[in-house]
C-alpha cells in the first residue's frame, strides 16, 4: 500500500473505538487516524486526541464540544472540534477519510453509516442498529456510492471470512448460516428468577467485554435478534437461512453451510480485536493483537437450542423480517427503550420482552424510503414504548 489509510473512528471512546485503536495502534505505517468521536465522555476523548492527534474530534452536543475545544487549546493541540448534529454525517463522508470505523451505539449511528456508505467510503460496520434500521434504504446507500461494506461483529465477519471476495457467487453458494451465540449469562438460570435479575448481572458477560447496552442484549439474546436481522441484510439471505445454535465456549464464532452440505466455521479466542483488523486490512491479514487459540487446552466445543421460554425475544427478528418493511426499526427501537429502562432499574429484565413484542403488534411501519421517514419511525416506536412503561 502506498499510503496510510485515513481512518475516522465514530464512537472512538466506546468498547469497538477502543479496540480499534488497540489494532492500529500495532500498524502505524499502514494506518493514520483522522478523526475520533463520542457523546459525553470529553476527559476520554481529549485523552485519546491527545495521543493520536487527529485532525477532527467530533461531539453531537455543543456543551461538550465547546469544554473540549478548550481544553485541547490548553494543551496546544491543533485538533479541530466539529458538533452540532450533522457533524457526525458529515466528517464519515469527509473527502479525507477513506476509512470509516461506525461503532456508535444503537439507531444515532445511522445518518453517518449512510452518509459513509453514499460517500464510497471503506466502512467497518460494527453499528448493528444501524443496519437493522436501516435496512433496504443502507443496503442501497452502499451500492449507489460503491462503499466497501466490512462486517465487524465478530458473527459476521466469521460468515465473511468464510465466503469468496466476489458476493456474486454467495447467492449460488449458501445454503444457509448458523449465527452462534454464548447463551449469555442467564443461559443455565432457571427462568422463573429472571424477574430478579439486577442490571450488574445482566452485564457480567462469561466471554466477551461489552458496553453495557449490548451487554443486555445479549442476556436476552435481542443481541442475537438484531443479528439474525444484520444478517439477511449482509448476506442477502431469506430469514429461513439463517439459524442460530447456542455454542457456549464462543471459539466457532459462526458457520457456512454450503449448497453441498460442506460447512466452513470460523473459529479463534473471543477478541473483537480480530474482526477489527480483519476490516482494517481486507483482503490481507494483519496481527490484531489477539491471543493464539490453543485447541489442546480448549474445553469441548458444544452445541445447544436456544430455549424459546428463557429467550423469546431471539424469535422476534424473524417475526420482524416477516412483517412489512420498518418493523425491524419498530423492534430495534423498542428494544433500545426497554433496555435502557431496565438499566435504569424502571424495568424488570423479564419484561424487556413483553414491551418489544407488544411494540411489534401495536405499531404500523407506513414509509421506510428515507433516513427521516426510518428516524421518524423510530421515534414512534421509541414513543410507544415508552408509553408502554
Ligand atoms: P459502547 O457503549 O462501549 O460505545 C459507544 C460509543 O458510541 C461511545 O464512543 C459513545 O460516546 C458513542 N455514542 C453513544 N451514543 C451516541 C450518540 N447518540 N451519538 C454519537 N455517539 C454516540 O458500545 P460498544 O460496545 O463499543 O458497541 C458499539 C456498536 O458496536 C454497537 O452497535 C454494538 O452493537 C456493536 N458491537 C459491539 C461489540 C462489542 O464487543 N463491544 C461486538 C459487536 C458489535
Ligand atoms: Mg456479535
Amino acid at each position: 500500500m502506498n499510503r496510510r489509510q485515513r481512518v475516522c473512528v465514530l464512537g472512538s471512546t466506546g468498547s469497538i473505538g477502543v479496540n480499534t485503536l488497540d489494532v492500529i495502534a500495532r500498524h502505524p505505517d499502514r494506518y493514520e487516524v483522522v478523526a475520533l468521536s463520542a457523546m459525553s465522555r470529553v476527559d476520554e476523548l481529549l485523552q485519546q486526541c491527545l495521543t493520536w492527534k487527529p485532525r477532527f474530534a467530533v461531539m453531537p452536543l455543543r456543551g461538550a464540544a465547546a469544554e473540549l475545544r478548550t481544553r485541547l487549546r490548553e494543551a496546544g493541540s491543533p485538533t479541530e472540534v466539529l458538533d452540532g448534529a450533522a457533524a457526525l454525517a458529515d466528517i464519515a463522508a469527509h473527502p479525507d477519510v477513506d476509512t470509516v470505523m461506525a461503532a456508535i451505539v444503537g439507531a444515532a449511528g445511522l445518518a453517518p453509516a449512510i452518509a459513509a456508505a453514499r460517500a464510497g467510503k471503506r466502512l467497518l460496520l460494527a453499528n448493528k442498529e444501524a443496519i437493522v434500521v436501516g435496512g433496504a434504504l443502507f443496503m442501497a446507500a452502499v451500492e449507489q456510492g460503491g462503499a466497501t461494506l466490512l462486517p465487524i461483529d465478530s458473527e459476521h465477519s466469521a460468515i465473511f471470512q468464510c465466503l469468496p471476495e466476489d458476493r456474486a457467487t454467495w447467492h449460488e453458494r449458501i445454503d444457509h448460516i448458523v449465527l452462534t451465540a454464548s447463551g449469555g449469562p442467564f443461559r443455565s438460570r432457571d427462568p422463573k428468577t429472571l424477574a430478579d435479575v439486577t442490571p450488574d448481572q445482566a452485564c457480567a458477560h462469561p466471554n466477551w467485554v461489552m458496553g453495557r447496552k449490548i451487554s443486555v442484549d445479549s442476556a436476552t439474546m435481542m443481541k442475537k435478534a438484531l443479528e439474525v436481522i444484520e444478517a439477511r441484510w449482509l448476506f442477502n439471505l431469506a430469514p429461513e437461512q439463517i439459524r442460530v445454535l447456542i455454542h457456549p465456549q464462543s471459539i466457532i464464532h459462526s458457520m457456512v453451510v454450503c449448497r453441498d452440505q460442506s460447512v466452513l466455521a470460523q473459529l479463534g479466542t473471543p477478541d473483537m480485536r480480530v474482526p477489527i483488523a480483519y476490516g482494517l486490512s481486507f483482503p490481507e491479514r494483519i496481527t490484531s493483537g489477539a491471543g493464539r487459540l490453543d485447541l489442546l487446552t480448549t474445553p469441548s466445543l458444544s452445541f445447544e437450542e436456544a430455549d424459546a421460554v428463557r429467550f423469546p425475544g431471539l424469535h422476534l427478528s424473524w417475526q420482524a423480517l416477516k412483517a412489512p418493511e420498518g418493523s425491524t426499526t419498530v423492534l430495534n427501537a423498542a428494544n433500545e427503550i426497554a433496555v435502557d429502562a431496565f438499566l435504569n432499574g424502571r424495568l424488570r429484565f423479564d419484561r424487556i420482552h413483553a414491551v418489544n413484542s407488544q411494540c411489534l403488534a401495536d405499531v404500523q411501519p407506513g414509509d421506510c424510503a428515507s433516513i427521516e421517514a426510518l428516524l421518524d419511525l423510530d421515534a414512534r416506536a421509541r414513543a410507544h414504548a415508552t408509553r408502554l412503561l
